[in-house]
């Protein structure tokens, strides 16, 4: 209390401001700033996340602005008690351009050491502890968020040991070999394992019948014993490079968290096991073998927050999945994904090693059986939703609905299959010829409410496809076009041979298809009255429509009207609507496309519609 009153500011209500330092961040040099396009905001969480941009730009932690050269998109992270927490996903561009700098966090010892003679002890929490920091005014360019709401801009810093004696005697060869697996490893730094394993080697020799007694049992208590000693287990040094390895079996994960010494020893300082709860088994290995690093990343939490260390893994497919320097990759399956996101808040690499050289975390994940499962429910992003609304968004393009989509991959013999192995997780050896397109191509598939997904793009079943094709040649766009469009949002296999095939097959498509000569573009001038020259575009397709839009080179007015139809003629007939509530524009012009300049506005110049001649930048 005497403190309180003391102190009162530090005790006030709302957010503290650290009046000693402001973190400064440095970007290597050359480095290219990394603009990124905003996320849609789930419509779950939109109220969540509206309230929470409000409460933040109220606390003075963020600043409205208008341009950026810098943007990361907004991740939205759910905490355990339901609320939601507005984060940064640097993993798309900042975190790679930053300086890597060594923070020095004094090791517990130090701190005890310091408290020598202290009588009194006393604890204070920081209430949002990184918000607290100020951030330098030439490092807050660099923290801008793009939302659906603009460019926000950081002004505060952003966040982005006993298992082994729990270890069940093994029941079989197996299980005893995957353990002296580990001893081996171990032994190095421990020579009298050499000694303690007799009893146990001998159970391993071939046609050894299985006997477990006590000298067995002993053998195995004290091997554990040492395993789990301090002599076995280094002390954790802030200076020395970690290395964090995970895997996990049908029935339990385990973990290590090492040091990796100057000559290339390794030595753990602690050891995390636990066994899979029922639902984790069904888990595919893929998922179990993520669950593992996440059990690992949270249990060493406090070793690793805030320093780089290496994560180490024995399943490839994990690489491109946590190690993506892209942002999260929409594509993988819904839990993986929500992993990914909690280990944005980490700063590692993540490395492949083999099966055969990965004893000790293997064993533990072998060994253990029964421990008790933790709560995994500490951060939980709401990424599902992000993955449903990119399905959506693409089937919007579409002149199908999701319940189609859904219906005709039901029916399609060829994606029921694809779908059981995708959920699986497994495929088989040996596949046909059309099972063969999607295998090849696993790692990018997804099941997302019952439609097949590969990356972010619809797999449309065959019954779809010629309806699909017949939206994506609306306005004759061309091989090169048609082929870019498809690309942008569907996908099954043969879809350029289908795609070539039409336009082959096409008269207009031939006649306006070819490759535009290459002019270099030049720069508009300003006008000098208000729709004096007016840019006309199409956007979509979006639920099988388009839109035509016309925007005023001066004022930037736009007008859009929704047509069905964007062949030349459609085309004339809407600016003509719309150029007689307005003046009719002197100069009109359009991104080059055969659509709007077509043979079909020539007989009507007198709607006064010019057509470009000069090639310019479509701004
Ligand atoms: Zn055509």
């Amino acid at each position: 209390e005497e403190l309180q009153q003391k102190f009162p500011k530090v005790f006030e209500e709302g957010l503290g401001r650290c009046t000693k330092e402001k973190a400064v961040l440095k970007v290597k040099p050359n480095s290219t700033p990394v603009f990124k396009p905003k996320r849609p905001v789930p419509y779950g969480a939109l109220e969540t996340v509206e309230k929470e941009l409000d409460r933040l730009e109220g606390l003075g932690v963020l600043k409205k602005v208008n341009h950026s050269k810098w943007a990361a998109p907004l991740v939205c992270v759910k905490k355990a008690g339901g609320d939601i927490r507005v984060c940064v996903d640097l993993s798309t561009g900042l975190n790679d351009a930053l300086e890597d700098e060594d923070h020095p966090i004094p090791p517990p010892e130090d701190i005890f050491a310091s408290m020598n003679g202290g009588r009194y002890f006393s604890t204070v929490d920081f209430k949002d502890a990184y918000l607290q920091i100020e951030l330098a005014e030439e490092s807050r360019h660099l923290f801008t968020i793009n939302t659906h709401r603009g460019l926000y801009e950081y002004q505060r810093l952003v966040f982005g040991v006993q298992p082994i004696k729990g270890m069940c005697d093994p029941k079989n060869q197996k299980e005893l070999r995957s353990f002296m697996g580990m001893i081996t490893y171990y032994s190095a730094f421990i020579p009298q394992m050499k000694s303690l394993r007799g009893p146990l080697d001998k159970l391993l020799l071939k046609d050894v019948e299985w006997r477990w007694s006590t000298k067995e049992a002993e053998a195995f208590q004290k091997l554990k014993d040492v395993l789990s000693s301090d002599l076995n287990l280094t002390h954790y040094d802030p200076q020395i490079p970690i290395v964090v390895a995970a895997d996990a079996c049908d029935y339990g994960i385990g973990a290590v968290i090492s040091h990796r010494f100057p000559n290339g020893d390794e030595k753990p300082i602690a050891h995390a096991a636990r066994s899979l709860n029922a639902a984790e088994k069904n888990y595919s290995q893929i998922e179990k073998e993520g669950l593992g690093l996440i059990f690992a990343v949270k249990r060493f939490h406090k070793y690793l927050f805030g320093r780089k260390f290496l994560l180490r893994t024995d399943h490839k497919p994990l690489l491109s999945i946590f190690g993506s320097k892209k942002g999260i990759p929409v594509h993988s399956q819904n839990r993986l994904v929500r992993w990914s996101t909690i280990l944005r808040g980490y700063d590692f690499d993540i490395e492949y090693v083999k099966t055969d050289d990965f004893g000790q975390a293997d064993a533990l994940s072998r060994m253990i059986q029964k421990f008790p499962t933790e709560n995994e429910d500490i951060v939980i992003a709401q990424v599902e939703v992000e993955v449903e609304e990119t399905l959506h968004g693409a089937i919007r393009k579409l002149p199908v609905r999701v319940a189609d989509v859904q219906e005709e991959t039901q029916k399609s013999k060829l994606l029921q299959e694809v779908q059981k192995y995708v959920s699986r997780g497994v495929w088989p050896k040996k596949v046909d010829e059309k099972l063969k397109r999607f295998s090849s191509i696993k790692e990018s598939l997804s099941c997302v409410q019952k439609c097949l997904m590969m990356q972010d793009r619809v797999v449309i079943p065959e019954a779809l496809q010629k309806v699909v094709l017949k939206q994506l040649h609306e306005g004759h766009p061309g091989m090169v076009r048609m082929k870019q469009l498809a690309r942008s949002f569907v996908y099954w296999p043969g879809m350029d041979e289908d795609v070539e095939r039409v336009v082959a097959s096409c008269n207009t498509c031939q006649v306006h298809g070819k490759t535009p000569r290459k002019v270099p573009l030049q720069p508009w001038k300003t006008p000098e009255r208000v729709w004096q020259r007016v840019h006309v575009d199409y956007a979509g397709p979006e639920n099988g429509q388009y839109y035509l839009v016309a925007v005023d080179a001066k004022s930037k007015w736009a007008e859009v009207a929704i047509v069905k139809s964007i062949s030349g003629l459609s085309t004339v007939r809407t600016l003509k609507d719309m150029f007689s509530t307005a003046t009719v524009p002197i100069q009109t012009t359009t991104v080059p496309s055969q659509t709007t300049t077509s043979a079909t506005v020539q007989p009507r110049r007198t709607t006064r519609v010019p057509k470009p001649i000069v090639k310019y930048d479509p701004s």
